[in-house]
């Protein structure tokens, strides 16, 4: 089958030509048909089948002769920002001949250009619930004129939350409408809300493009804050990690960490906004061509650049808003590529700690490295403000919902010591792991 035989209008199909594709993904040709005659969808298809395609160019062949009105008649819902963009992109791109107006909004930046934005007039609107809930409650936003409404990644929505501002948002929408509901899995969950909100959808259903199932190991350290330099630096040695991207909360603390580093034979430079885009673009470039071990960067710095994949992430320090975490470790662990993310975390953060498994619905277990066993009796220090006063967006790529951790009561005991030594370089069976042990949970 080609595109041309689907019934799309030729600017949509010079798009695609464009794109250099002629021939569907199964998914597109599946749901291309279905969406165009108006029905609700449920598609299990992941990123990677060619599914933002299979929603976004039958909708634009749904508004071709009725653009620009006022308020949105198609609302794209993602969890994260990255998918928003994603998303926003290939509207673009796909549109880029025919007259509607599309935007993206997510959290994490300033909301006053989207709402200069949405006054001009939308009709394609791609959003993450939260900030799609702040425009809403500043009364910027219109959503009674909706009449298709895309739940994409709708599982990873509901993992990392949710679920309230959707349902809330679903109330702003008129009734009658078109449903199409995107998601990698399955869950009761994912199957409540579907059977809430779609009226005899079709049902697609198409094979992973990857088989191998994407991992993200999850592992926190717990840790003295003045020894976090003293860990990496044996942990990055021990277990011979190369292409480490390194998080700190502070362009300050990053710079400090990169010069720390090299001063311990691990090549390192740190990235964030104060530095020139050609120093940036320089240590990227390095770092991807595995020149560098190390590169770390501020929330804010990772954020615009183009790097993922990447088999190790370390959270030095754990992110303010527990999002944040998301995003990080979803730089790793994806394509089928199995990736360990680490979080060093001293008793200053351990309330961070606990917002990030509030909003990953986990409880980590706490692991020390041998030699490197804290002091939980230390009076927790205040971490310093929160960098803005927006709210983040979630950011992930499937991070949250694989991990290793078992469920413990984290109590942030110390226990003895167990186990060989870390020095020795014996790897766990995971083939990631130092030798640790547990620092609060059950049976110990
Ligand atoms: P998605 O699953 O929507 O994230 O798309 C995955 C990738 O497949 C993107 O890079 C798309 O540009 C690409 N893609 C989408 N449709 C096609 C197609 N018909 N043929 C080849 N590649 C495509």
């Amino acid at each position: 089958m080609k595109f041309t035989e689907l019934g799309l209008a030729e600017p949509i199909l010079r798009a695609v030509a464009e794109q250099g594709y002629d021939t569907p993904t199964p998914i597109q040709a599946q749901a291309i048909p279905q969406v165009l005659a108006g029905g609700d969808l449920l598609a299990a298809a992941q990123t990677g089948t060619g599914k933002t395609a299979g929603f976004t160019l039958p909708i634009l062949q749904r508004l071709i002769g009725t653009p620009n009105q006022k308020h949105p008649r198609v609302l794209v819902l993602t969890p994260t920002r990255e998918l928003a963009a994603q998303v926003g992109e290939s509207v673009h791109n796909y549109g880029k001949y025919l007259k509607l107006k599309s935007m993206v909004m997510f959290g994490g930046v300033n909301i006053n250009p989207q709402t200069d934005k949405l006054r001009r007039g939308v009709d394609i609107l791609v959003a993450t619930p939260g900030r799609l809930m702040d425009h809403h409650g500043q009364g910027n936003i219109d959503l009674s004129h909706v009449e298709i409404l895309v739940l994409d990644e709708a599982d990873r929505m509901l993992d990392m939350g949710f679920i309230h501002d959707i349902k809330r948002i679903f109330k702003l929408l008129p009734k009658q409408r078109q449903n199409l509901l995107f998601s990698a899995t399955f869950s009761d969950e994912i199957r409540t809300l579907a059977q809430g909100l779609l009226h005899e959808p079709k049902t697609i259903e198409v094979a992973r493009r990857n088989s191998t199932v994407e991992v993200i190991e999850q592992t926190i350290y717990t840790v003295d804050r003045e020894r976090k330099r003293e860990l990496l630096t044996h942990l990055i040695k021990a277990q011979n990690w190369f292409q480490v991207l390194v998080f700190t909360r502070t362009k300050h603390g990053a710079n400090r960490l990169a010069e720390q580093l090299d001063k311990d034979g691990i090549s390192a430079m740190a990235i964030h906004g104060n530095k020139s885009q050609g120093a940036r673009t320089r240590a990227l470039n390095e770092f991807k061509d595995g020149k560098l071990q190390v590169l770390v960067a501020t929330d804010i710095a990772a954020r615009g650049i183009d790097i993922d994949q990447l088999p190790y992430v370390v959270n030095y320090e754990l992110p303010q808003v527990a999002e944040d975490y998301v995003h990080r470790i979803g730089r790793t662990g994806r394509a089928g590529a199995t990736g360990l993310a680490v979080s060093l975390v001293c008793v200053d953060e351990f309330k961070l700690l606990k917002d990030i498994e509030r909003l990953t619905h986990r409880e980590f277990t706490r692991y020390a490295v041998k030699g490197f066993e804290p002091d939980l009796s230390v009076k927790p220090e205040p971490i310093q403000k929160p960098r803005t006063g927006v709210r983040s967006s979630p950011a992930n790529r499937g991070g949250a919902r694989t991990s290793s951790a078992k469920p413990v009561s984290p109590q942030n005991r110390i226990n003895r010591p167990q186990g060989p030594t870390a020095h020795g370089a014996k790897k766990p069976a995971s083939g990631h792991k130092p030798s640790m042990h547990r620092t609060g949970g059950r049976g110990q």
